[in-house]
């Protein structure tokens, strides 16, 4: 079958929780795509901004790296990849959050279910990784070559919901992404 992104390559990329097969330049592209898209809706960045990553050597974090690296090629910002959060280099800066969907899904749940948490300090709102599904990282990993590793971030009541969460899409693959979604639409229309 041809991708339907550019019409000439053959769709050999799928995943259950894609809506389409694609070529493996269409899907990282379309990864690329969202992942600023998402930038622009936490608020979009300006020449002025300075992002840190914590590069924790998780997929999620060469990920971000990866693509925000990317980014500035179009667009001047500061970049600071550091290995942990101290308050020198968090201040003036925004911290990039490694959150993917499906962290993104357990703890909107969880915020149902138990009173929320106080926003730490260190929450700025920029969580660009938050619509792409965690299998869709792994293997844009792969493809772009960016090493890392699989890091789980949930405690223990986030990975109980995550258990339940995944045994619902196995039935309702595009589960994870419904649920932002619906929380987000939510947020907007209060
Ligand atoms: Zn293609």
């Amino acid at each position: 079958m041809l991708c339907p992104g550019c019409k000439k390559r053959e769709a050999k990329v799928k995943l259950s929780c894609m809506p389409r097969a694609l070529c493996p330049e269409c899907f990282c592209r379309n990864i690329e795509r969202r992942i600023r898209k998402q930038l622009r809706l936490d608020g979009g960045l300006s020449k002025h901004d300075t992002l840190v990553v914590v590069d924790d050597g998780s997929y999620e974090a060469r990920v971000a790296k990866h693509v925000l690296e990317g980014l500035r090629k179009d667009f001047p910002f500061e970049l600071k990849i550091v290995k942990r959060v101290t308050y020198t280099n968090l201040k003036g800066a925004k911290l990039v959050s490694l959150d993917n969907l499906e962290h993104t899904a357990v703890k909107l749940i969880k915020q149902v279910i138990l009173p929320p948490e106080p926003n730490t300090a260190t929450d700025t709102g920029f969580a660009p990784l938050s619509s792409v599904h965690p299998q869709e990282i792994a293997l844009f990993v792969k493809f772009k070559r960016l090493g890392g590793e699989q890091k789980i971030r949930l405690d223990k009541v986030e990975q109980r919901i995550l258990e339940g969460l995944n045994r619902l899409e196995a039935k309702y693959p595009q589960i994870k992404f419904s649920i932002v979604n619906f929380f987000r639409n939510l947020e907007k229309s209060k």
